[in-house]
């Protein structure tokens, strides 16, 4: 099945993701916008989202790229930094990568425990003084025999946020902006996943997603159907019939673990099992009139890869990457025939020459092998 650079390249292709709200350009992108359904917003507002890494490649790099040129054409901009995922659901979120020595394959620097953390929402690991000292010491060593740190500011400023920060998601947070910072020098506007879900408007629309859980998931496997015959690769599995969008937090471990919906009668449940023999169990209420309240009450719930249905009406559009530009046809085709939304258009982040030939190692390499950098010093985060 073709992912997405191989449907880029052919007219067919590009038009499929025309004919399914999945932009190229910019411009055209820009134009194509409406002020969002549901917000106070006078103006086009559009966002970006992608899980709270340590350091980003280019992917990630590029949708930053094409908000910074959204915001020049008059377009303001959020970004979504999802904090509620596992911590090792992608190893750029416990640790830095440093070319030659430490390659892509290598596991390069941690600062946490990855074996501990592997389970946990990022807001839900702890720093340990120690694990980050260590790290510090020998990625200085590295620098030392690279030759690359005349200046010990640059190290300074880089590794003063790990001092601060007591958790995960604050380390990632504010090594995130500082990076960025430093290579844009634009950040758009910070946003949460954590926060997010707890605004009243965004249960709402979880609870209308969960009240027509059975047409939805029927929906989705439908279009997932479509993509896999049309020989596109949709990025996401089949929804099984006990499918439910969220995950709770195990609080004797800490682990993170899916909600399945158990039936019992006229009744449904919410049910996960962690591997400590701890059973969440709530309830959902009777057949037609599902709703996830009871989740809602415990902070530790969160949400899966359908979060951005519950903010389409927020925005006027959605910078994407390549996995998230195709699973999000299958979920325009549930809010279009099931939800009754309007589904708001995808940016595929164009190519940038510059972020292109900079950072193909990460912006961590690139801030320590540029010696210009280093100089935000006092930059208020
Ligand atoms: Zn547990």
């Amino acid at each position: 099945m073709k992912n997405l650079q191989e449907i880029l390249e052919t007219e067919n292709g590009r038009t499929f993701l025309k004919d399914n709200g999945v932009y190229l350009d910019t411009k055209e992108f820009a134009d194509s916008l409406d002020r969002p359904r549901n917000a106070n917003c006078s103006e086009k507002f559009v966002y970006g989202a992608q899980q709270l890494y340590l350091d980003y490649g280019l992917g990630v790099t590029l949708k930053i790229a094409a908000l910074k040129e959204l915001e020049q054409l008059g377009v303001a901009t959020d970004f979504i930094w999802i904090d509620t995922d596992k911590a090792g659901s992608d190893k750029l979120i416990t640790r830095f990568l440093w070319p030659g020595i430490m390659d892509e394959s290598s596991k390069g620097y941690s600062v946490v425990s990855v074996k501990r953390s592997r389970s946990k929402e990022i807001r839900f690991v702890e720093l340990d003084k120690r694990h980050i000292e260590n790290t510090r010491r020998s990625f200085a060593e590295v620098l030392k025999a690279s030759e690359i740190e005349e200046d010990g500011r640059i190290f300074t400023n880089f590794w003063r946020y790990f001092q601060s920060a007591v958790n995960l998601q604050e380390l990632n947070l504010s090594t995130t902006y500082f990076l960025l910072y430093n290579y844009f020098d634009y950040t758009p506007r910070s946003m949460l996943s954590s926060k997010i879900k707890e605004t009243q408007s965004f249960k709402n629309e979880v609870n209308r997603f969960i009240a027509q859980i059975d047409d939805v998931i029927f929906e989705a496997n439908k279009s997932v159907e479509r993509l896999v015959n049309a020989d596109i690769n949709p990025q996401v599995h089949e929804f099984g019939e006990d499918y439910l969008p969220l995950f709770v937090t195990c609080e004797s471990d800490l682990r993170r673990q899916p909600l399945r919906r158990v039936k019992e009668g006229f009744d449904s449940y919410g049910v996960a099992n962690c591997n400590c023999g701890n059973e969440m169990k709530f309830y959902l209420g009777k057949k037609d009139t599902l709703s996830a309240d009871d989740v809602f009450e415990k902070e530790n719930w969160s949400p899966d890869v359908t979060l951005p249905i519950y903010i389409n009406d927020s925005y006027s559009g959605a910078v994407v990457g390549k996995s998230s530009a195709l699973y999000g046809i299958v979920l325009n085709d549930v809010m279009k025939n099931v939800l009754g939304k309007d589904p708001i258009p995808m940016l595929v982040s164009p190519v940038d020459p510059r972020v292109t030939r900079d950072i193909g190692n990460g912006l961590i390499p690139f801030y320590f092998t540029k010696s210009e950098l280093g100089m935000v010093s006092n930059l208020d985060l």
